[in-house]
């Protein structure tokens, strides 16, 4: 396959309208050294639906949504949020980030990470009144964690930390919904809580678009999966795209089929 070269950015149409898109990437590049960690990637995320991003270890799952949010500056191409750029709109997104990444010592209560997701609302100097505080409580009980309110976060169990950080993005009633492995490290049972959120999201006409590492759930979980390793590789419903042809040319090697659908391989 022919390599683009670098500088070569991929031209919007003038006739596509990014504005139907809560996000879209175009030839999009990200890199930490010489070698991109994602390489001229091109995504429309669809509103109202939930959509996996699905890849080995090390595919730049996580630096897209980095650069979908703006925390990395991408080397080439570009990202819109409801067809403006990501400034104008950074208020319409909730970012939970991988729960590896965050460090879990600082003392902070649940109720005061829970507020950390109105504050541009609340402004910097903005004084919390009682009205935020019964949102922030509201938040936690749709997790069902209102009776840890005043807990340390770092008390937590991993679970517990994620319905958490889940009830601080529902606190921003945000549009478009970004999450890094929200499953990963939480108990069964936090994992069919935090699902059921998402779906009354996407019923709700939020748009979902989260890392995922499990391909046996991801068919019942997400309405469209975006498959990638360093360049996308397909994106679409998921029934179309989470075949072993496709997921084979996004693991390579590294997949075994066993992992994808053991009822397959048991005769
Ligand atoms: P994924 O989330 O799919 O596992 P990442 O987006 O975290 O992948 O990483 C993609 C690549 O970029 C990996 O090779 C990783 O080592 C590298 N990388 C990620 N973050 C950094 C960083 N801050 N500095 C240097 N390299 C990084
Ligand atoms: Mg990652």
């Amino acid at each position: 396959m022919a390599v683009t070269p670098l500088s070569v950015v991929p031209v919007v149409p003038a006739s596509e309208d990014l504005a139907v898109y809560p996000l879209a990437l175009r030839g999009l590049t990200v890199s930490y050294g010489q070698k991109p960690a994602i390489f001229s990637v091109d995504a429309s995320f669809v509103p109202g639906q939930m959509t996996a991003i699905i890849g080995p270890n090390g595919a730049g799952k996580s630096t897209l949504l980095k650069a979908a949010l703006g925390i990395i500056t991408p080397l080439s191409g570009h990202v819109t949020v409801f067809g403006k750029a990501l400034v104008d709109q950074r208020q319409r997104i909730a970012y939970v980030p991988q729960r590896a990444s965050v460090d879990w010592d600082f003392p902070t209560r649940v109720i005061d990470v829970v507020l950390m997701g109105l504050y541009r609302e609340l402004g910097l100097l903005g004084r919390i009144r009682r009205s935020h505080h019964d949102r922030a409580m509201a938040c936690l009980t749709r997790v069902g964690m209102q009776d840890f309110a005043t807990r340390q976060i770092g008390q937590l169990s991993g679970g517990q930390q994620q319905r958490v950080f889940l009830a601080r993005a529902l606190a921003q009633n945000a549009d478009l919904y970004l999450l890094d492995e929200p499953f990963a490290g939480v108990d069964a049972a936090t994992e069919k809580a935090i699902i059921a959120v998402l779906k009354d999201l996407r019923d709700a006409g939020r748009t979902i678009v989260a890392v995922h590492h499990d391909l046996a759930t991801v068919a019942e979980y997400f309405d469209r999966a975006l498959l990638l390793n360093v360049r996308r590789i397909a994106e679409g419903p998921v029934d179309q795209i989470v075949t072993p042809d496709l997921l084979e040319r996004t693991y390579g090697g590294q997949l075994t089929m066993a992992r994808m659908d053991p009822a397959q391989t048991a005769s």
